[in-house]
């Protein structure tokens, strides 16, 4: 059997590359801008750092999504299912918290979970992470939401959603998985299965459940923003004033929740409606206690991810390409065995400034400007007997057809002035030559 991909992994081609970089880029340019820095952290750690920031209440779901293994010293590994664990290990296992605070962090690379593929969920995936570390103050919470939205905003993407909640503190939260557990554990035979094991560990993630019967228990019940204590509100009340002032559009979900036991006060989502079931671009939350809860010192922190398939996914269907991959200003073509090494001299230096491919065996004049044309370039350029006779090469444009002849001490300006124009223009500044 010749094996294909892992279910529910892919490859970007060649073809996509320009758009992955370009996303990238423009993450690390806006992330930049507010000082957030680069951090790379291993795909896999120590299972201990994912067990732990899942919380006591282990929640199941995210354990069996993990893809956990033993490696051949019997230790205990997991492959990164999101990035903010690793993260926050590397910054207590660096001291980062004698930097000055807030430390601001930005990752990208791949997540895994083992999830049921379908469109926009895959075992191997893409985010862009981005962590402030020691600062509890609502303003950071504002920021973290709006650079978020910056991202998408200079990716070109229309049509997001931010949607801001709150979880609020531990004792909210307690209030909050006491109520549904007293409401619900009369109904619990109603509840789906994972609702039930739900209802026993972490109630809260209930109100993630897509379940329509459990959707219609839930319906009347108060959602953890009813239910905030006086200072998580104020702090909330502060995020949204925050963003209101600085013109992030936003609305308030009662309901929202983030997926993982650590999340305190404000908890934030990006939707997009054109991607399917699969919504949310990304989303984020605050998670003092964490810090702590890794071994490390007690700092609040806040951050966010998004998935960038899904935003990719999202551009496409909005008609907003993004990054080109460089064209091929030439395709040089050796016309006889002892231009092959000469052009191949020859694109080595013209490299220097341009995209230069070539061929690497000679080629008649009929091939040779095939093989030009299929590599997409806008000019071949042709090099034999003739043209080494009169110390040129013979210049093609192969969307106009118009051919000059060129010595080869001009090329490069010649090359510079053609890539200089728009590719509609014609080419040729001269004309005549030796004709092929
Ligand atoms: P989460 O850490 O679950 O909040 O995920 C953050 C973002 O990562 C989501 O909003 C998605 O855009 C993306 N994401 C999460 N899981 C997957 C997956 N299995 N496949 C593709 N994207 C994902």
């Amino acid at each position: 059997m010749r094996p294909g991909a892992v279910k529910g992994t892919y490859d970007i081609l060649p073809e996509d590359q320009p758009r992955w970089r370009a996303l990238f880029e423009t993450a690390a340019r806006v992330l930049g801008r507010a000082g957030v820095e680069e951090i790379t952290t291993p795909v896999f750690e120590h299972r201990e750092v994912f067990d732990k920031s899942v919380g006591d209440s282990a929640d199941l779901v995210v354990q069996k999504e993990m893809y956990t293994f033993q490696d051949r010293g019997g230790r205990w590994l997991t492959l990164r299912p999101e990035f903010t664990a690793g993260v926050l290990r590397a910054f207590i296992e660096h001291g980062m918290h004698t930097r000055p605070l807030p430390v601001k962090l930005w990752s990208a690379g791949p997540a895994f979970r083992a999830e049921n593929v379908q469109r926009g969920r895959f075992r191997q995936f893409h985010q862009v992470n981005c962590e402030l570390v020691g600062g509890g103050s609502a303003l950071l919470d504002a920021e973290a939401i709006a650079l978020l939205v910056d991202v998408f905003a200079a990716l070109g993407l229309p049509g997001v959603h931010v949607k801001v909640g709150s979880v609020g503190d531990p004792d909210d939260r307690e209030r909050y998985n006491a109520y549904l557990r007293e409401v619900l554990s009369p109904q619990r035979e109603q509840l789906s299965e994972t609702s039930r094991e739900r209802l026993r560990l972490n109630p809260l993630r209930l109100l993630d459940s897509k379940d329509e019967s459990d959707q219609m228990l839930l319906a009347p019940l108060h959602r953890p923003l009813d239910l905030l204590g006086p200072e998580a509100r104020a702090h909330f009340d502060e995020v949204t004033a925050a963003l209101g002032s600085w013109g992030v559009p936003f609305e308030v979900d009662r309901s929202i929740v983030r997926g993982l036991d650590y999340y305190r006060r404000t908890a934030f989502e990006v939707h997009h409606a054109g991607i399917g079931a699969q919504s949310a671009l990304g989303g984020g939350g605050r998670y003092d206690g964490l810090l702590a809860n890794l071994g490390g010192p007690d700092l609040p922190g806040i951050g966010w991810a998004f998935g960038v398939e899904r935003v990719l996914d999202a551009l496409h269907g909005e008609g907003a390409e993004l990054g080109e991959r460089e064209q091929t200003l030439a395709y040089l073509v050796p016309l006889d065995p002892e231009a092959v090494p000469e052009v191949a001299r020859l694109a080595r230096t013209l490299r220097a400034e341009h995209r230069i491919e070539h061929g690497y065996v000679a080629r008649n004049p009929g091939k040779g400007l095939r093989d030009a044309d299929r590599s997409g370039a806008r000019l071949a350029v042709l090099r034999g007997s003739r043209e080494r006779a009169a110390s040129a090469v013979v210049v093609k444009d192969l969307r106009s057809g118009e051919q000059v002849s060129v010595a080869l001490d001009d090329l490069p300006a010649h090359l510079r002035a053609v890539a200089g124009r728009p590719v509609s223009e014609g080419t040729a500044t001269t004309s005549g030559g030796l004709a092929r």
